[in-house]
């Protein structure tokens, strides 16, 4: 089987290319070639030993996921639509900003959280995405950017806030993350990294030891009762749990033995940002009444936090409405009187089905529609 060498972080393209006899330097050159200059091909990474190259080639490639579909919107909002096999898909989405440029990728091919207001959960989980799955949708992302070459770093930050929970794909995420961040890949900083979770709180403590980047919990309903229906992991780890992690999680980690290389040289640096950023969707007469608001500041004391209002994006047969705009800048007010900062996020990409929660909501039936496109 041909190793894709998309799947690999630093330390394990190390490992790889000094099995194959060569220096443990090549592997930094190699990373520089397959996500700053965006090679496919051994053969234009021509300051390595054609031998070299000739070997690597034997025994490995750089295999992107298949690029199905890119659209713009007209907003500016870009999304790419790459193949998963088996009739799936995923899809990543870049935002273009004044003073930034945001990619949102996936983590998983569906999602088996189940979520009520989320079309992913909706489909339950397929699959988890390789490394290189996921590194494919920053590496599609800047060749299609133009950034390749030039190094300018049209993607400025990364969020996981796609399709699937990464907490529970971190043996993939991880070694993504790592390469991210790597300066000899793309060079992002840790607070221009974001993981979104659920809250799949022994995981939160893993990231925290194994590669902290900034944090953004999926929060949704200030009360346990009203979270075990919107948010069912929260049945598994309820309200106390989840805040007692985030509270952990911006402490600096112990050091311990047993983690690799890697993951050491990020122990004990803390997370990026002093705070966690509160992910909350506002759905009509669920959970976006004053009172609501008034419990979500009393459960989160103990949290330094930010909130990011999320209005719903509906789907068919959601079953749920977007809250009207003035129930939205009530529920903001009341944070805001309290000391807290909330900020709405604005919707974007609409006209290219974009928005938070319909990534790929409807991507079997696009690809499907998509395949006969192709084949008529
Ligand atoms: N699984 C992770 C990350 C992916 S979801 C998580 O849940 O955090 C990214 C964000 O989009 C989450 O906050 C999620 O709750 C939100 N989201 C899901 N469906 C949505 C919808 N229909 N409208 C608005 N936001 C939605
Ligand atoms: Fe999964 Fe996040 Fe959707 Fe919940 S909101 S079902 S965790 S993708």
């Amino acid at each position: 089987m041909t190793l894709n060498l998309l799947d690999y972080d630093l330390e394990r393209l190390t490992g790889l290319i000094t099995d194959l006899g060569e220096k443990p330097f090549r592997a930094r050159q190699l990373l520089k070639w397959i996500h700053q200059y965006g090679a496919d091909d051994f053969a234009s990474m021509t300051d390595l030993a054609k031998a070299f190259r000739e070997r690597l080639a034997g025994v490995a490639g750089v295999l992107p996921p298949e690029l199905l579909r890119h659209s713009v919107a007209s907003d500016g909002t870009q999304k790419w639509l790459l193949s998963a096999g088996g009739g799936n898909a995923v899809e990543v989405v870049f935002i273009p900003e004044q003073e930034r440029g945001t990619l949102c990728v996936s983590s998983q091919v569906g999602c088996a959280m189940a979520c009520t207001f989320c079309s992913t959960g909706r489909q339950g989980l397929n699959r988890n995405l390789t490394a290189g799955e996921i590194l494919g949708q920053l590496w599609w992302a800047n060749k299609a950017l133009g950034a390749v070459h030039k190094r300018d770093r049209a993607v400025s930050n990364v969020v996981f806030m796609g399709m699937g929970e990464p907490l529970l794909n971190l043996d993939n995420v991880i070694p993504a993350l790592h390469v991210m961040l790597d300066d000899h890949a793309y060079g992002l900083s840790r607070r221009r990294v974001t993981v979104s979770t659920s809250g799949i709180v022994p995981n939160m403590d893993r990231l925290r030891e194994e590669c902290p980047v900034a944090l953004a919990v999926s929060l949704h309903a200030p009360n346990d009762g009203l979270r075990d229906e919107l948010v069912p992991v929260n049945r598994k780890y309820p309200l106390r749990e989840l805040m007692a992690a985030c509270r952990r999680y911006l402490e600096a980690a112990e050091s311990t033995d047993s983690t690799s290389p890697a993951a050491r040289k990020w122990q004990r640096a803390g997370a990026p940002r002093d705070f966690i950023t509160f992910e909350y969707v506002l759905l009509d007469g669920v959970n976006d009444h004053p009172r609501h608001a008034r419990e979500l500041v009393a459960v989160t004391e103990d949290v330094p936090c930010k909130f990011n209002l999320i209005p719903f994006n509906p789907f068919p047969h959601s079953g749920y409405t977007r809250s009207a705009p003035d129930a939205v800048r009530r529920f903001r007010d009341i944070l805001g009187q309290a000391g807290r900062i909330a900020t709405v996020r604005r919707t974007r990409g609409d006209d290219i089905d974009a928005a938070c929660g319909q990534l790929a909501g409807r991507v079997r039936e696009r690809t499907r529609r998509l395949a006969a496109e192709t084949t008529r």
